[in-house]
């Protein structure tokens, strides 16, 4: 006997325009026994909608990132490494906005299977001593929380990523500069600020380092692609181009994860200290505007424009 293939079934999208001659598939409700009451209350013909998931998920988005900010103390290290201070000022101080759901909300997405990747790496593998790991310091208004570290002196941090930014690094062999800045953050915070860090009296979500002594000297990375999403890549010939390419880069016929990589590097080898100063800098001058109650100034170096167009903030800020 033949076996069957999905266009013996002659699908339709529901709700497209079908020609007269096309078989209309009548939907089938299967005999399940219901109390006559409950019966009542379930719609007929309903089914998952597209448009009013896209309009569940900007809601969901609008409610977490009010939650979010109406919560935020401090900054984190995102924050240090890649936010406009202005930006910064405005969350910790909770200025009221109009709407606080995200402008581009496949964001939404990728922050799920990013969080699905962590949980991937850190549930499956013994090889960290310390795994999330709390790094609050209230005096310097900082809360940040790092990945994963090995020993004392290896700090990793996992990033998902699209296939557009992952070609790049692999390519490259040097990892996305705002994921450098958040790593050497971390790096200051358990050298200079590790007692506070332990001793503090707030909540944490997480575990508090457990070792007394840290001397971060390497920075290991593991990128792993999420999706192939991404403003850059225009059409699905263009994603599956990208994908393609990543294999032969790596080399991967008979790696299956080519996926994964993973990129270390020996502080040792480089001058940290203009890196160091504008991290150390930024957190100084963040608690410098709150600590006086000023506004930012308009010539500040840390301001960035270039990181409008995702801000929850242009409809108020003077400095867009
Ligand atoms: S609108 Fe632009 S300049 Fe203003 S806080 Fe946001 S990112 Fe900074």
């Amino acid at each position: 006997m033949r076996r069957r293939t999905l266009s013996d079934l002659n699908f339709d999208f529901i709700g497209e325009n079908r020609s007269e001659n096309q078989v209309v598939h009548e939907v089938v409700t299967p005999q399940i026994n219901i109390q006559p009451d409950l019966a009542a209350q379930i719609e007929q013909n309903r089914f998952f909608d597209l448009d009013v998931f896209i309009q569940e998920t900007y809601e969901k988005s609008r409610d977490k990132n009010k939650d979010a900010i109406e919560k935020q103390m401090y900054m984190t290290s995102y924050d240090v490494a890649s936010s406009c201070i202005s930006n910064i000022i405005y969350k910790i101080r909770n200025t009221p906005i109009k709407s606080y759901a995200n402008k581009w909300l496949p964001v939404v997405l990728r922050s799920y299977l990013g969080n699905s990747v962590h949980s991937f790496i850190q549930n499956n593998s013994k090889q960290f001593t310390e795994q999330e790991v709390s790094l609050k310091v209230p005096s310097i208004r900082f809360s940040g929380r790092l990945d994963c570290l090995v020993n004392n002196d290896v700090l990793v941090e996992i990033k998902s990523l699209p296939y557009s930014e992952y070609k790049k690094i692999i390519k490259n062999k040097t990892p996305r500069v705002n994921d450098f800045y958040q790593c050497l953050t971390y790096k200051y915070v358990l050298e200079q600020h590790l007692e506070e860090a332990k001793n503090h009296t707030e909540q944490t979500r997480s575990q508090k380092p457990l070792l007394d002594y840290y001397n971060i000297r390497y920075i290991q990375f593991i990128y792993v692609v999420h999706d192939i999403m991404s403003s850059d890549i225009e059409s699905l010939d263009e994603a599956l181009a990208c994908v393609k390419h990543v294999k032969q880069v790596l080399n991967s016929k008979h790696n299956t994860f080519y996926f994964m990589s993973n990129l270390l590097i020996d502080l040792k080898q480089y001058d940290l200290t203009p890196y160091m100063n504008y991290i150390t800098g930024k957190i100084q001058r963040v608690n410098y505007y709150l600590d006086n109650n000023l506004d930012v100034a308009k010539d500040d170096e840390y301001i960035d424009p270039k990181a409008c167009f995702f801000c929850l903030y242009p409809q108020i800020c003077p400095h867009k």
